[in-house]
């Protein structure tokens, strides 16, 4: 596949924050982002994963324009970050849900808060309407439209954040650890929204998470450790490699490691069992063979 086909691509990429101490001076250099390749194909779902520091916040910045690399080079749909004339154009491609909604959500009204991203963007009235009416459609929040945001649970501000990002009309979509403040069912809400929207519209996803069971839904796993990509797979790939993930401070979610203790104790199953019905379908193939 050609470039055209790589919504992210990744040089080399890397990242220097200065350190301060608290009279401003500058006392060393952090290296958050250190030799970044990546290739992200238009209309996958690319997890993220990383124990905490380890650069994944710094790298969804990059992705958002949001910061400059330092060395490297940084391509969103064949844009070049480092250009200041693609900056607009490249948060406009890629739409950043962050992890605590409250800061991302302005407007007093729902259905105003989704119309902000468009209306600064200079897309004209009757379409902002038609915009914000089908996002918030898409993401199961069109009753509340004239709600205010403040007596919203945090799966259903997370759901008005995305409905905000997809009113730009973004072709990527990067949350970063957007479900962490969750409950459960907020949690689950989100990311069905965001399954259905890379599946059905073919948005590509960049799922930034340290929960495992949410990186099964992705196609391909980056895995980060001190601003470097330390292993790429498969989810299945990246959850049989326990050595990696206990190295990169990570652990495989329980249902692997329920299957990993299985195997150990002598029952056959395959390697990278990692959801419950695909370990319920194993045993019952098993026991059907007895
Ligand atoms: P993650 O999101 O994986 O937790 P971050 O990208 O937030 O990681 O941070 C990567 C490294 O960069 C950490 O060592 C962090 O302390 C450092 N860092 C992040 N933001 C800044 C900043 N604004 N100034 C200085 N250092 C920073
Ligand atoms: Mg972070």
């Amino acid at each position: 596949m050609g470039i055209k086909n790589k919504i992210i691509k990744s040089e080399n990429l890397a990242h220097e924050y200065a350190r301060r101490d608290e009279s401003g001076d500058v006392t060393g250099i952090v290296r958050a982002l250190d030799g970044i390749d990546v290739q992200i194909e238009a209309g996958s779902f690319v997890a993220v994963l990383g124990a905490n520091g380890s650069g994944k916040s710094t790298f969804a910045k990059h992705l958002n324009g949001l910061l400059f690399p330092t060395e490297g080079t940084l391509y969103i749909d064949g844009m070049d970050t480092a250009d200041s004339e693609n900056t607009l154009a490249v948060r406009q491609t890629a739409g950043m849900v962050f992890q605590n909604p409250d800061n991302q959500i302005i407007a007093n009204i729902v259905e105003e808060d989704v119309g902000f991203g468009p209306e600064n963007m200079g897309v004209p009235t009757d379409k902002i309407l038609k915009r914000v009416e089908e996002c918030l459609k898409e993401t199961g929040m069109y009753s509340y439209r004239r709600h205010s945001p403040n007596h919203l649970s945090g799966g259903q501000k997370q759901r008005v954040a995305v409905a905000g990002v997809l009113a730009m009309r973004p072709k990527c979509i990067i949350l970063d650890e957007a479900t962490a403040m969750l409950d459960p069912a907020g949690r689950k809400n989100v990311l069905d929204t965001i399954v259905r929207l890379n599946k059905k519209e073919h948005i590509t996803v960049i799922l930034i998470t340290h929960y495992m069971e949410e990186v099964t839904l992705a196609d391909y796993v980056y895995v980060m450790k001190q601003g470097k990509v330390a292993y790429s797979g498969t989810p299945g790939e990246v959850f049989q490699n326990v050595g990696m993930l206990r190295e990169c401070r990570l652990e495989a979610p329980q249902i692997t490691q329920i299957a990993q203790g299985l195997q150990k104790a002598g029952i056959p199953l395959t390697q990278g069992v990692f959801t419950i019905e695909g370990l319920a379908k194993e045993l019952l193939e098993l026991a059907k063979k007895r």
